[in-house]
């Protein structure tokens, strides 16, 4: 198991407000809530969970969503601590299956903060009518494969037994933070909180002693807004990473305008990308241009808003290691350029791994923070933390002494929120089990030996190299449309074949072979130092790395066979009924 969330405030952060609460619970429908049958359970009301049932309910399929939240938004909802935002352009976050959604909101931002973005779910959530289908307050803990029935049959901590036929997990990729294994965590007597439970009615920080651990892409945003805030930040870094500017700016009425009316070229750029976004890779060959011409690229790109630096750049960056040397040297000079302190620039400099072979985090004015007098870097690779104390944390060179301690230590990425459930499929085999070496799946979207079950931005699919609300249309669309199917041609029970599922896992593996991103520490090949078992070098093969359009293209070529490699059980009553379903292939 993940370390605990553990001490302190950790375990009191975020009670639910009671206001909030008293709203979700009215709101909620009370036949839903008495229902305890469904055609389909979404489990999650984050930006998939939303999508999913938006497809659901427009097509008339009966469908419940569950969520441990006191309301929608998943990442969005939790992430609360300053200085979250996009590093997407907003614009290409937003869900592209509506032009009256397009042409209605405004971003303000090109790269929106987490108060606007939780406002656009919620929006979108009432404008399409979504909340009467969903429910709060309800954690899922469990979900066994009934065989006989063919169904899902969930517990959920509430005490209520609920069944489906179709379960589809919309549980997020980062939604299962990870604290560090520290002793003494519990015995700390100011506050301490995860960044993902960064408490909802704000931290007060004005004078405040804060420590932070941690320098990931949430790090590098929290550091950034609060060092002006805070009266003292000491930044505890294990392992610098690779950061370039985010460079956002406002976006006013006349360019929100030009934006809506380009939505379909936008919408199109992104479904060309690998990554989904607008930002296509330099075509020209690394070695084919001069040192001049790749430094001209650069230096326009470091001045460009968003993720072009990581993107648009030559693809030679993420496979070939000399030329992803000689671009992290590139970067490497602005960040010596940018920190007064040779010292302390040595220190913010990756030296384990090249620029973008993990996820590149995007910064406004990060590294200039390490300029101010109140901030303070601890390399606690040279000085380990060894304990927190009641009044801060200890490392083997001194004791630091703290009103606020900040746990940016991630999350058990991509397959943590999945093991937090007891899932159970055919002859009762765990799920947590199956993929305690690394999941396997067909697809990213389906699991053989769990019937019935939908993953729209599951482990090995691109959703998570990809901008995720691109990556998730797609997901969702496709487990919808299985389920279309299936209505139509009374499927009772889909499950992938064992070879099917070993094929898209060998497929998957494979590519990371040709990605500098399999040598990386990172939650792109498993790695958390913080959950047993994942903390050492053995990589998991999480992500898709082909790019949105080739994984596009061999799930609809799935579709096209005939949903080939997924065995189809049919209803064979029903479709007597109906002989228009016996047109499906069945298997
Ligand atoms: P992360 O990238 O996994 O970073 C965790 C940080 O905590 C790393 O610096 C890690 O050090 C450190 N750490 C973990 N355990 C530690 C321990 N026991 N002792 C000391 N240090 C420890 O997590 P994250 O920053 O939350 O970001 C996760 C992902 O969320 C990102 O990659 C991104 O995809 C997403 N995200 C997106 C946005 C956005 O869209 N704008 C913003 C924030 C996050 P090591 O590097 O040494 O392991």
């Amino acid at each position: 198991m993940p370390a605990a969330r553990g001490s302190n405030e950790i375990l009191r952060s975020n009670p639910p407000d009671m206001m909030e609460l008293v709203s979700t619970l009215t709101a909620r429908s009370m036949t839903e809530q008495s229902k305890t049958h469904f055609e389909v359970i979404v489990i999650g009301a984050g930006v998939a969970g939303i999508y999913q049932i938006h497809r659901l309910a427009s097509l008339g399929i009966d469908a419940t969503v569950l969520d441990s939240a006191p309301d929608l938004g998943g990442t969005w909802y939790w992430n609360r601590y300053p200085g979250a935002r996009f590093d997407s352009e907003s614009y290409t976050y937003g869900y592209s299956f509506s032009k009256e959604l397009l042409n209605e909101w405004h971003w303000k931002e090109r790269f929106s903060s987490q108060p606007e973005n939780l406002r656009y779910l919620n929006y979108v959530a009432d404008k399409f009518d979504l909340r009467k289908h969903m429910q709060f307050n309800c954690r899922v803990q469990s979900a066994h494969f009934d065989e006989a029935a063919n169904q899902w049959r969930l517990g959920l901590d509430d005490g209520r037994q609920l069944s489906c036929r179709f379960v589809v997990l919309a549980l997020g990729l980062l939604s299962a933070p990870t604290l560090p294994r520290i002793e003494g965590m519990a015995s700390f007597k100011g506050r301490s909180f995860h960044t993902f439970d960064w408490p909802h009615e704000g931290v007060e920080l004005a004078g405040k002693r804060v420590g932070i651990i941690g320098t990931g892409a949430t790090a590098i945003q929290v550091i950034a807004e609060i060092a002006d805030k805070v009266g003292d930040l000491t930044v505890f870094q294990r392992r610098p990473n690779w950061s370039a500017p985010l460079n956002n700016s406002p976006i006013s009425d006349a360019e929100m305008a030009d934006i809506r009316s380009r939505y379909d070229e936008i919408l199109a750029a992104c479904a060309r990308t690998p990554g989904g976004f607008e930002h296509e890779p330099d075509r020209r060959g690394f070695y084919e241009v001069t040192r001049e011409e790749r430094i001209a690229l650069w230096d326009r790109l470091y001045e460009e808003p968003g993720f072009g630096i990581w993107l648009a750049n030559f693809r030679e960056i993420f496979t070939d290691e000399a030329a992803n040397a000689e671009f992290s040297e590139y970067i490497a000079d602005r960040i010596r350029r940018r920190v007064k302190d040779p010292a302390i620039a040595e220190k913010l400099i990756p030296k384990d791994h090249g620029f973008g072979v993990q996820r590149v985090p995007l910064e406004t004015h990060y590294f200039e923070a390490y300029n101010r007098d109140n901030v303070h870097l601890v390399d606690i690779g040279e000085t380990p933390i060894v304990r927190v104390t009641q009044t801060g944390l200890a490392t083997t060179d001194r004791d630091f002494d703290f009103d606020i301690i900040v746990y940016a230590t991630g999350f058990d990425a991509i397959t943590g929120a999945f093991d937090r459930i007891d899932i159970r499929g055919v002859a009762g085999e765990r799920l947590a089990e199956k993929w305690k070496d690394g999941p396997s799946t067909f697809l990213g979207m389906m699991i053989h030996g769990f019937p019935n079950l939908l993953m729209p931005s599951g482990p090995q699919s691109a959703s998570a190299t990809t901008n995720f609300p691109r990556g998730i249309e797609t997901g969702v669309n496709w487990c919808t449309n299985l389920l279309e199917y299936a209505r139509k041609h009374d499927i009772v029970r889909a499950d992938p074949s064992l070879q099917a599922e070993q094929d898209w896992s060998a497929k998957v593996t494979k590519m990371y072979s040709a990605v500098l991103m399999r040598k990386a520490k990172s939650w792109f090949t498993g790695y958390n130092s913080n959950v047993p078992g994942h903390e050492h070098g053995r990589p998991r093969y999480l992500v898709y790395n082909g790019g949105a359009p080739k994984f596009v293209s061999e799930i609809n070529e799935v579709v096209a066979k005939g949903y080939a490699g997924i065995d189809l059980t049919r209803d064979v009553e029903a479709s007597n009924r109906h002989p228009a379903a016996g047109a499906a292939r069945s298997g």
